[in-house]
């Protein structure tokens, strides 16, 4: 069995830069009651003080679960409060030459938005990264701009070259993640590792980058076992899955008949749940 389950956080359990939906919700209140868990993110700190600490529930449940912002290049848990036990930044000069490089790659490709939602290059102290469309974009102009990744992998080709002492990470809907190499999922999984001495073979990943280029493949090149989702709603299934074998009888799967009710056809919900048709 499992001792840690790891998610991604944008495209896994909520819309990219978006909150976590109710059920998401009550689904990680469940799992946490059973296991330990942990959410890694090339987001900064103050992204998921904003997008994800407002939807988990405040209780002793808090303290099974670990947060890793910046692929783990910061890590808090909860002990009374959020608590970070360490974080490691870039120096002035590997940021300018990232940040002047990030520029010069967006000019080459032609592929600077015409127009941006705030700021397109953010700094987050041990990363850099490239929102293309802006941090404050509407969600559906980011899953216009490049679904299949393509833009993005131009990028990334033009920026490569001009960094090579600098990992390049495509991720969620818009960006691209600039930091010291190594600094990866991996990374973050390998800090869990240690700081909670549970083997990586004892983990579980869960994200929806995981294929070859992507910002979960990492974890895969670690050797955690991984489960692909194409989204939160993906991602529901695979925790209610987790669950049913924790044995769990939480409050999450009372909403989750009406969530199949609303989405699928009943085979579809009868397939996605055969132990409720049961
Ligand atoms: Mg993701």
């Amino acid at each position: 069995m499992k001792r840690l389950i790891v998610f991604d956080l944008d495209g896994t359990l909520a819309p990219s830069k978006s909150p976590p939906d109710v059920v998401i919700s009550l689904l990680l209140h469940d799992l946490l009651g059973m296991v330990k868990v942990a959410i890694i993110s090339g987001g900064s700190w103050p992204q998921f003080q904003m997008q994800l600490l407002p939807k988990l529930h405040a209780d002793e449940s808090l303290d099974n679960l670990y947060l890793l912002p910046t692929c783990g290049t910061q890590f808090y848990r909860h002990e009374e409060a959020w608590t970070r036990l360490y974080s490691e930044e870039l120096s002035p000069v590997e940021k300018a030459k990232i940040l002047a490089s990030l520029q010069q790659a967006l000019e080459v490709t032609g592929l600077a938005p015409e127009r941006a939602w705030g700021d397109v290059i953010e700094d987050r102290g041990s990363q850099i990264t490239l929102s293309a469309l802006g941090q404050r974009a509407p969600l559906e102009e980011k899953e216009r701009w490049d679904p299949d990744f393509s833009r993005r992998k131009r990028i990334a080709a033009a920026l490569e070259p001009l960094i090579p002492e600098f990992s390049v990470r495509i991720g969620g809907a818009t960006s691209i993640d600039v930091t010291k190499p190594g600094i990866d999922k991996a990374y973050g999984i390998r800090k869990l590792r240690d700081i909670l001495e549970i083997p990586l073979s004892e983990m579980l990943f869960i994200g929806d980058a995981l294929f070859e280029g992507g910002n979960d493949y990492p974890a895969r090149q670690a050797r955690v076992d991984c489960i692909p989702v194409r989204g939160p709603d993906d991602t529901k299934l695979v925790i209610e899955t987790i669950l049913a074998c924790f044995g769990g009888d939480g409050e999450a799967e009372a909403a989750a008949p009406e969530r199949q009710r609303e989405g699928a056809t009943p085979e579809e919900a009868e397939a996605a749940a055969p132990a409720q048709a049961a």
